[in-house]
């Protein structure tokens, strides 16, 4: 597996927000190649991470590395693997090793890669990108960035198609702070409105941890 990062910091979006977690970062992404030249033909468009290179990675030696840099705690946090799209890299025997050590794990992606439900993932965030075929129908949470082009939330909170237990809208971040403030307007007018909704933020940003 190759994996770009994995550091220890606070959750700072979606329904674990606040919870102490290691983030395992793959490399990797099948909706844009990272390269700033690629971005505007990318069917991604506002990625704001870098998950290019990385180091490759076993099974044992990414399980002791998570151990290592939580070593501190009162035992595991809550372990999440994102990117990139983890599920390009990741397959049973990981999350095999993580539950042999009950560490309770939660994934990021994309949703485009279907993921099987006997890998016994306990919690799964599918952040939905325009312009692709969402293939996990059925998540913990599904948190939605935007506005964006080409998606409209209703399409995920009708009940028939999606199965999400939780629908967050995430204001897409804008380096701008007029375009950042229009993005949280337009969440909390669309929130008011659609109650099945809630706000997220990236609050890590806003109080300056990773
Ligand atoms: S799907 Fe996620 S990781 Fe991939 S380019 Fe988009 S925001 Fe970045």
């Amino acid at each position: 597996m190759k994996v770009k990062e994995i550091f220890y910091s606070i959750q700072g979006e979606g329904m674990n927000a606040g919870r102490p977690a290691v983030f395992v970062r793959f490399a990797g992404c099948n909706l844009w190649s990272g390269r700033e030249q690629d971005r505007a033909g990318a069917i991604c468009k506002f990625c704001d991470t870098d998950f290019r290179g990385g180091e490759s990675y076993t099974i044992g030696e990414l399980v002791d590395e998570v151990y290592n840099v939580s070593e501190f705690s009162r035992g595991w946090p809550l372990v999440i693997l994102t990117g990139g799209e983890p599920m390009l890299q990741i397959g049973p025997g990981l999350i095999r090793e993580f539950n042999r050590w009950h560490v309770e794990v939660a994934i990021e992606t994309n949703g485009t890669i279907a993921i099987p439900e006997v890998w016994g993932i306990d919690w799964i965030c599918v952040s939905p990108k325009a312009g692709t075929v969402i293939e996990q129908y059925k998540a913990d949470e599904l948190k939605l960035v935007w506005p964006q082009e080409g998606l409209d939330p209703a399409e995920f909170s009708d009940g028939e198609r999606y199965m999400y237990e939780n629908l967050l809208l995430q204001p897409k971040w804008e380096e701008d702070p007029a375009a950042r403030q229009a993005n949280i307007d337009a969440c909390i007018d669309y929130i008011k409105i659609h109650t099945e909704w809630r706000l997220s933020l990236q609050t890590h940003k806003l109080i300056g941890v990773r």
